[in-house]
């Protein structure tokens, strides 16, 4: 180890809160780096960043944290890149973390590059594994590369600390224990209204259904094939007769058709339904990668050489606004039978 990174140590993740409640994502990478900082003989800390937030300390160190530093203002009541860039990347230079986790939410992913740059170190972005190198303690960071075709392990070899935003929903989420004991740390800031170059005049929360697919059982996805947003309205029939959710291709909430929240595949939600039924999907790699483990899977396209054929279970080869209204007409006289 060479002086430079010698000079650091511990482990550090992203305690990102909204409006005083922890982000799901946080106690996921306080379980990944409990293991980490075991196996790098470091302690695990947490950096929480807001307004009126010390309370939220307590709640990390029964989440396995052995340190939690605070930095705690009025001007960082919302988030802004500026203000957080500024303390995160000061708290970096003093006290020297030797990894930081982020979340790869919409702050995490804003975040952490801005502090990569700032403090002069690289950034492994959208991690799906972490692992640390029994020979040197390096941190191994996998993402996923060139589309999802192959996974790349990337290391930080000469620059500190070790940064990656880590993807919600992999890793393990850390066990909670009310007798763990750690130290709150204050940091001290040197903030002023000057350096965040933001304004927040106010902030108005979008109403939308966001739909939850990891718990379904049942999932009919629509994709392309559909041909415009209203082949929606068909999807939502069926999963309506069939007690199911709505799920999507991305080229389909890359139309604007359907919201991000119902997209499936590797930029998307991973499920893991009984029963999946894709239609008009062509089955792409990134796609697949979000649905292959599903039960069973029924696939209706009109190309019978259609990639998604390789996966199903059960394959319909036809015009999805033919097939559909008949499943969903099927159905329903079934469902008026046996009720
Ligand atoms: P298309 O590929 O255009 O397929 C449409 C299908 O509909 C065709 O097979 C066609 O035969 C069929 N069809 C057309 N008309 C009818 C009809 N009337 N009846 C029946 N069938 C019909 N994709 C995802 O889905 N999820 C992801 O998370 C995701 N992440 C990605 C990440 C990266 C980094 C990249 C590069 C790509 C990602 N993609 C993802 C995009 C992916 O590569 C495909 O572009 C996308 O899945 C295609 O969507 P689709 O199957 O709906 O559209």
């Amino acid at each position: 180890m060479d002086n430079l990174t010698s000079q650091y140590k511990d482990v550090w993740v992203f305690a990102e809160q909204r409006h005083g409640v922890i982000t799901p994502v946080v106690y996921e990478l306080l379980g990944e780096g409990k293991k980490i900082a075991g196996e790098t003989g470091s302690d695990l800390c947490a950096l929480l960043i807001g307004k009126n937030v010390s309370s939220l300390a307590d709640e990390l160190i029964m989440y396995g944290a052995d340190k939690v530093y605070v930095a705690d203002d009025p001007l960082l009541e919302n988030y802004t890149t500026d203000g957080y860039t500024k303390v995160f990347s000061d708290a970096i230079s003093k006290y020297k973390p030797e990894i930081v986790l982020y979340g790869a939410t919409h702050i995490g992913r804003d975040l952490a590059p801005r502090i990569a740059a700032r403090v002069n170190t690289g950034l492994t972005a959208d991690c799906t594994k972490l692992e640390v190198d029994p020979e040197d303690k390096k941190l191994k960071q996998t993402r996923p590369a060139f589309g999802g075709n192959l996974m790349a392990t990337i290391i930080c070899p000469d620059h500190r600390p070790q940064m990656s935003t880590v993807r919600p929903g992999v890793m393990e989420k850390a066990a909670k224990n009310e007798t763990n004991r750690g130290t709150v740390i204050i940091v001290d800031l040197k903030l002023q209204a000057e350096d965040i170059r933001t304004r927040i005049i106010n902030i108005i929360k979008s109403k939308k259904n966001i739909v939850s697919l990891t718990d379904a059982d049942i999932i009919v996805s629509g994709g392309k094939g559909l041909g415009c947003p209203e082949g929606f309205n068909l999807i939502k029939q069926l999963a309506d007769v069939l007690g199911g959710s709505v799920g999507a291709s991305r080229a389909a909430v890359d139309a604007g058709w359907i919201d991000h929240s119902n997209q499936v595949g590797q930029t998307g939600t991973t499920v893991k339904p009984k029963i999946y039924i894709a239609c008009g999907i062509s089955g792409a790699i990134q796609h697949l990668a979000g649905m292959s483990q599903s039960d069973i899977i029924i696939a209706i396209n009109k190309n019978p050489d259609a990639p998604i054929f390789s996966v199903a279970d059960y394959g319909i080869v036809g015009d999805l606004n033919q097939v559909i209204p008949m499943l969903v007409e099927a159905f329903s006289e079934h469902r008026t039978q046996t009720a």
